[in-house]
């Protein structure tokens, strides 16, 4: 009979770096005696960032740390907008901001984000936090590629060496999970759109020690092609028929893997507790001269 895959699943690994978290945080108060507290600016009423506000209201307060939601106007200025965030860039008791997604059609996106501290950027997506990125050990990168590369260590294999295949080069997954990786000593290889025209997508996931698969097209990647003994971080949600799955065809993947991610339960439930590691590193940065 052959073995399947262990799950990596995200909510039991969340749970042990939440543990941690909680033990920083006792020093942090005792040392400092205040409370890290991010702010959440909304602009407009969007269902679809309230549930992602919620959870992250909830876990903030869960682990003892402070979250403000800051809704404005939908109609505010971009000035307005700016002003907003200077504001709470200056203030010292905010420890982290992010700006929720999506804004209302009329500001400039790239404006609105490039006016954040980069002290306070705790989801990793200005051009400061990027450039530390590539540097190497950055402090604020964004959570859902912390979240895949942490799952990836939860295995405790050595990843010294090890052939990695990133699949998608998104600013917010791919580019930073493959910068991490390699962090990691892993070696990297990052496939796109162009590795999948030119027929070349199917030869790379089969050397795939470690795959992270970040596209966003359900069960893309035939379970046939990840290699026996392979790690599989799927990051991809896709709603198919009322249910969701991701980007690898999870049944057959799992009886090659030595691990892999659900869809749903994998990376999704371990990126909140990732944006509450940026706060508190976020506060710790904010506390060095
Ligand atoms: P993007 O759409 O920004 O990027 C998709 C990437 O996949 C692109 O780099 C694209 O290549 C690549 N791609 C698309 N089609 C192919 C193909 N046929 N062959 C090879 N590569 C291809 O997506 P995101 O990175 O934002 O998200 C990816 C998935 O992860 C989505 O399902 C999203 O819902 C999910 N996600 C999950 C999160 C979580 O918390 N679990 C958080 C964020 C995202 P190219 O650059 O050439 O266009």
């Amino acid at each position: 009979m052959t073995q399947e895959a262990t799950l990596l699943k995200g909510a039991e690994i969340a749970k042990k770096i939440q543990q941690e978290l909680v033990r920083q945080l006792e020093e942090i108060k005792a040392r400092y005696h205040e409370t890290p507290k991010m702010v959440a600016l909304q602009v407009g009423q969007e269902a679809a960032s309230e549930l992602y506000v919620k959870k992250q209201g909830d876990l903030a307060r869960q682990l003892g740390m402070s979250h403000e939601l800051v809704v404005m106007d939908a109609n505010s200025k971009e000035s307005e907008v700016l002003a907003r965030i200077e504001e709470l860039n200056r203030a010292s008791a905010v420890h982290g901001i992010i700006i929720q997604m999506p804004l209302p059609k009329h500001l400039n996106m790239a404006a609105v984000l490039a006016a954040l501290h980069p002290r306070k950027d705790i989801e990793g997506v200005l051009v400061e936090s990027l450039g530390e990125l590539v540097r190497g050990k950055p402090k604020l990168a964004p959570s859902t590629a912390i979240a895949a590369v942490e799952l990836i260590r939860a295995t405790g294999i050595d990843l010294n060496g090890k052939e990695g295949v990133v699949v998608g080069r998104s600013q917010v997954v791919g580019r930073p999970v493959s910068l991490l990786l390699l962090d990691d000593n892993v070696t990297v290889t990052v496939c796109h759109s162009g590795t999948s025209k030119r027929g070349f997508l199917e030869s790379h996931v089969r050397r795939a020690e470690v795959l992270v698969v970040a596209i966003g097209r359900p069960n893309f990647i035939p379970g046939s092609w990840v290699r026996e003994g392979a790690i599989v971080i799927d990051v991809g949600i896709n709603r198919v028929d009322g249910k969701t799955v991701g980007d690898v065809e999870f049944e057959e993947a799992k009886k090659r893997a030595a691990f892999i991610t659900p869809v749903p339960g994998g990376v999704g439930p371990l990126t909140v507790t990732m944006l509450m590691r940026n706060l508190l590193n976020a506060y710790l940065w904010q506390k060095e001269k």
